[in-house]
């Protein structure tokens, strides 16, 4: 291994700020991580409630199988650990239900499985189907990174395909408007919006489903623990309870950093996984980063919310569900998850895998999209200092969730032992995400380059990464660390060590 002493500080141990920090740590740089909460992980933490571990932000990824991106690059850094993960394979079906016309539908995984399974829904649109799938296929190959192919150039042409919405995306190749709904269920895994989310953001998600999505087994913190003890199996260390609270700098040059305890850290390079909104609110001297960039962070739309409904069953009442199962409420819905209209208008929902799974589960997590306009009346709130009025509106939003999940499951509510709820507030005081955006912020195919922040900054020595840079998510947080890494280490670097 290279031996490279140059010092980064990494502002949040989210999966961005441990991936880059793990990295760095790799190639020799000396890397301190500092996590304003008790615990790691930012969307990887779980928690412990009525004795299970419930998983907070990460439930079902993929790149994981053999060959797969994300697998690849844990495997540059020593760090896969098959045990951590439960595949599916072709067999495997993701379900949708659509509550409008009381239809389910199930959904091959592998390229021929997804067109063939719903085919047999829509028979009249089996080419059109392949011809979608060969499209959706085709413009994940528009972005290198996602093969971890090294840049060639600076300059790259793209197709028509990769500047349209979504939604037109789909139009264009599905004739049958039940089916382009049916194809987009995943919306909940990039929080897309009609005319607003890039066909390619869809295709990237789709694709990384198709290829084979997988989820964590016992704990999605065991993967952020994998990565802390890389950083400190490196010489590097991870800090919790070491929120960063100002940042110091002169002229375009952070000097320092001090955290909520008065400690100061000092390092050659300074690493936000942090929302750059709240990155730019610790500034001492806010006129460090030019006014535009500073309006423009501030102004980029963000990602809707979630609703979360945890739910711990009796013993042995529940089955175990083996795939990610999604709710629609009626098809015209998928592209209004995060509307103010109505709610709930879909969901995902899961049985999360333990280690000797059985033939039934203890607890299942329901991921509701939300906009923040919901809990607005109380963001002047912090966990643990709510209202009784927020509280009973949180049990009437479990109970809206729960005659839902009736009309899959008749007997849910007599399998439910306890439950846990966690709100768009809970996620933005736990992972420091303004207006607890699940993704990030919003990406715009009329704006493709406005709506994207760049990972260098106009302070050379402050870097970005993490959800609101390229793409959110396991995979795009993952693709961004490298971004991210070698805007210090070199363009390719780390792309060649991976492609060996
Ligand atoms: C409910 C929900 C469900 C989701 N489900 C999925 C899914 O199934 N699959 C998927 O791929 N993605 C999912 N996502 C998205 C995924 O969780 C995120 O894209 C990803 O975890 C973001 O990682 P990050 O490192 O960018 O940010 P975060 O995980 O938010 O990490 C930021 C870290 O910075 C810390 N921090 C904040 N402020 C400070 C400060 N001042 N000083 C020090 N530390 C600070 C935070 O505590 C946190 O640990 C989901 C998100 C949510 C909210």
């Amino acid at each position: 291994m290279d031996t490279d002493k140059r010092t980064v500080c990494i502002i949040g141990a989210g999966l961005g700020g441990l991936f880059t920090g793990a990295i760095l740590a790799h190639e020799g740089l000396q890397v301190t991580v500092l996590e304003k909460n008790a615990t790691i992980g930012g969307g990887l933490q779980s928690f412990r409630r009525f004795g299970e571990v419930f998983d907070t932000g990460m439930h079902v990824f993929g790149g994981m199988q053999e060959g797969g991106n994300g697998r690849r690059i844990c495997e540059y850094l020593g760090i896969f650990d098959e045990s951590l993960f439960s595949f599916v394979n072709d067999d495997k079906v993701d379900s949708l239900y659509v509550a409008e016309d009381d239809k389910s539908y199930d959904i091959r995984y592998g390229r021929e499985g997804f067109v063939k399974s719903l085919s047999a829904y829509f028979p009249d649109q089996q080419d059109n189907l392949a011809r979608y799938v060969d499209a959706i296929y085709r413009l994940t190959e528009e972005v290198p990174m996602f093969y971890l192919r090294p840049m060639k150039s600076d300059f790259l042409m793209h197709s028509d395909d990769f500047f349209l919405s979504a939604d037109a995306f789909i139009a264009k190749y599905i004739s049958d408007p039940k089916l382009r709904s049916v194809v987009a269920f995943m919306n909940p895994l990039y929080a897309g919006q009609a005319d607003t989310t890039p066909a390619y953001i869809h295709s990237i998600v789709s694709v990384l489903c198709i290829n084979g999505p997988c989820r964590f087994v016992g704990g999605s913190d065991l993967f952020a623990n994998k990565l802390r003890d890389k950083i400190e199996s490196c010489g590097g260390k991870v800090y919790t309870s070491e929120g960063v609270s100002s940042i110091q700098s002169e002229g375009r040059n952070i000097t320092s950093i001090t955290t909520t305890k008065g400690n100061t850290y000092t390092a050659d390079y300074y690493i936000s996984d942090i929302h750059p909104a709240t990155l730019i609110g610790l500034f001492d001297d806010p006129t460090a980063l030019p006014k535009a960039y500073r309006n423009r962070i501030n102004e980029i739309p963000n990602s809707y919310s979630a609703f979360t409904l945890n739910i711990k069953f009796k013993p042995n009442t529940f089955p175990y569900l083996d795939h990610t199962a999604y709710y629609m409420e009626r098809y015209s819905d998928v592209w209004n998850f995060g509307s103010t209209d109505s709610w709930p208008l879909g969901f995902l929902y899961m049985t999360p895998p333990e280690i000797n799974q059985g033939e039934f589960t203890n607890k299942m997590i329901v991921t509701v999209p939300m906009s923040w306009q919901y809990v607005k009346q109380w963001e002047g709130t912090t966990f643990g200092h709510r209202t009784p009025e927020y509280e009973a509106w949180k049990a009437r939003c479990a109970e809206e969730v729960i005659d839902r999940l009736e009309k899959l499951h008749p007997n849910i509510r007599q399998c439910i032992e306890a439950i846990n709820t966690a709100s768009p507030l809970t996620i933005r005081d736990f992972y420091g995400a303004k207006e607890g955006c699940m993704c990030g912020y919003v990406k715009d195919s009329k704006n493709i380059t406005l709506s994207h922040i760049p990972v260098v900054t106009k302070i050379p020595n402050l870097l970005l990464t993490g959800q609101c840079v390229n793409l959110h998510g396991f995979c795009g947080v993952l693709l961004t660390s490298i971004n991210t890494s070698e805007a210090i280490l070199g363009i390719n670097y780390v792309l060649n060590k991976i492609n060996g």
